[in-house]
Order: structure tokens, then sequence, then C-alpha cells
């Protein structure tokens, strides 16, 4: 039987049309509109695309949220000056950096600049170190995504054999941090690990965020296990994983499709920690 393809569009509406109706209730009830500001340093396509989308993600669902567009020409004090100056804004509630920061930025100085409160993301050390001892804060919205997925299907965690193939700061470790403190045994695997396949084949949970497309074959799949791509590559003009999803699709139980699975998933999760910013 082929796998289940977890939805991950319709997931997140449902998640914005749940935000609207809350956002709405927040309003009425005399409170603060949450509010988002995005940054966006330099004119990389991609994150210029990742940037429109989340604007309009906001205004659909009833976010105030403002653009700043800052050349790549500026200087990194002037960027943590733009960073400062939302930090102290009422009316900003989260505030996020797009990423990557042209080449010359200090990635790290830059994210250690928001405030944590308003750091949406879940990127800055004190949230990181909040996420790793079990406390409530900013879950970084990918993995967050990915576990609302496996929620969606009613998996239980505990003991499960979980394998995370990438270990980024922005996914990988987080996800597998996320997995862990829902009892599952956790595997974080990466370009040095020996025998990929053989790893991702003891996985009832397989986490796939390397971008290489297609990368995960069928023979690497236990039977029936549930998949999650996160990957987004571009090859020609089409959209793939890192998951070869015909013939994956074939073996595991349950299956996130690229485009329309973790991708979405991403943004109404960072919807939903700016409506908890604000509260
Ligand atoms: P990254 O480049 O920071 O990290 C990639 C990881 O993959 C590294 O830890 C590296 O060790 C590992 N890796 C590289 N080659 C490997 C190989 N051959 N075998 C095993 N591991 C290997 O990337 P990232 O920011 O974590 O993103 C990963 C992918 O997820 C990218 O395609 C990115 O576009 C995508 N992504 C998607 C979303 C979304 O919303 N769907 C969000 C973030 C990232």
């Amino acid at each position: 039987m082929p796998a289940r393809i977890i939805d991950g569009k319709l997931l997140a509406k449902q998640i914005r049309d749940d935000l609207a109706q809350k956002i709405k209730a927040m309003v009425n009830a005399g409170n603060q509109q949450p509010g988002l500001a995005v940054v966006l340093v330099g004119n990389n396509p991609a994150s210029q695309l990742y940037v429109s989308m989340k604007q309009k993600a906001c205004a659909e669902v009833g976010i105030y949220s403002e653009e700043h567009r800052l050349p790549a020409s500026i200087s990194q004090e002037e960027l943590l000056a733009v960073i400062e100056r939302l930090n102290k804004d009422p009316k900003i509630h989260g505030i996020l950096v797009q990423l990557p920061l042209p080449e010359g930025f200090d990635e790290q100085v830059v994210i250690n600049h928001i405030k944590p409160e308003k750091d949406v993301d879940g990127f800055h050390p004190i949230n990181i170190g909040k996420l790793q001892t079990g406390q409530k804060t900013f879950v970084p919205c990918t993995p967050a995504g990915v576990m609302k997925m496996l929620d969606s299907i009613g998996i239980d965690l505990t003991g499960k054999k979980a394998v995370v193939v990438g270990r980024s700061n922005i996914v990988g470790k987080p996800v597998a941090q996320l997995l862990l403190q829902r009892n599952a045994t956790v595997t974080i695997c990466h370009s040095k690990t020996n025998n990929l396949a053989e790893e991702c084949r003891q996985a009832d949970v397989l986490v796939v965020a390397v971008g290489h497309p297609e990368l995960v074959k069928a023979d690497w799949v236990k039977p029936g296990a549930v998949v999650i791509d996160v990957g987004i590559s571009k090859v020609g003009s089409k959209t793939v994983g890192d998951v070869a999803f015909d013939e994956v699709k074939e073996v595991a139980g349950w299956l996130t499709p690229v485009p329309g699975g973790v991708g979405p998933m991403t943004i109404a999760m960072l919807l939903t920690n700016t409506v908890a910013a604000a509260n």
C-alpha cells in the first residue's frame, strides 16, 4: 500500500484559520494586534520570495507586519542599530532576520542582538538553551512544524527509533531535541556519517534536512516508516525534496510532499510564535 501523505498545506491552513480567529478575539478584547518585523539584507532571490510569503501570511491572519529591506552594502553596526530600534518598538512583538545574511556579516552576532522575547525564530542562544533544558520558549519554526505534522498523524513517539539527517542549528539539532523530549531514541546523521543508508533503514521516524535532491531512496527506508522531508532544492524548474518521493512512497507508511509539506508549516509556526510573543 502506498504511503499516506501528510498534507502540510492543509494542516498549515487549519493553523492559520485558528490563528486568525484568535487574533480577532484578542483585538476585539482590546489587546494589541501582534506585530512582526522582517529584516532582509541584500537581494538573494530565494530570501526575497520567503520574505514576501511571510508578509502575505501575516496579512491573511491579521498580524501587523513590516519589512525592512536593507542593501548588502550596509555595515553590521547599521544592521544592529535597526534591530535595536525594533527591540524597543512596542508595535513589534517578533523580529525575524532572514538568513543567510550576505558575506561579511556575522550571523551569530546579529542573532544574539535580537531581544530573546522577540526572537520568534527561536535562534537566540538563550532560547536554544531553554529548548535544550525543556523550558517554555520559541521553538524554531521548521522543527515546530515537523512536530505538528507528526502530531497530526497521532503517532506516539515513545520508544520509537528516530533518525534525523542533518545537524544544522535551525533544523537538524532542534528537531532531534524535540524528538528526544517525546521519548524517541534519536540518532543524528550528517555529512560525515558512515553508512547513512543503513542508519536511515533503522528509523521508525526519518526526518531529512540536508538540501541534497532526492538523496533518500526507497531502499533506505524501513517499510511503514514515517518520513518527513524538510529539504528544498530546485532541479531545473522543479522544486524537489531530499527524498525520492515517487519510489519512497511505495515503502513508507507516511510521507510529506515537497512542495506542500514542511514549507507551509514553517510559515504557520512563525505566525504561531508571533502571536505567542504578543501574549
Ligand atoms: P544546512 O546546509 O545548514 O545543513 C545541512 C546538513 O546536512 C548539515 O548538517 C550536513 O552535515 C548535512 N549533510 C550534508 N550533506 C550530507 C550528506 N550527503 N549526507 C548526510 N548529511 C549531509 O541546511 P539547513 O538549513 O538545515 O537546511 C536543510 C534543507 O532544508 C535545505 O534544503 C533547506 O532549503 C531546507 N529547509 C527547508 C525549510 C522548510 O521550511 N521546508 C526550512 C529550512 C530549511
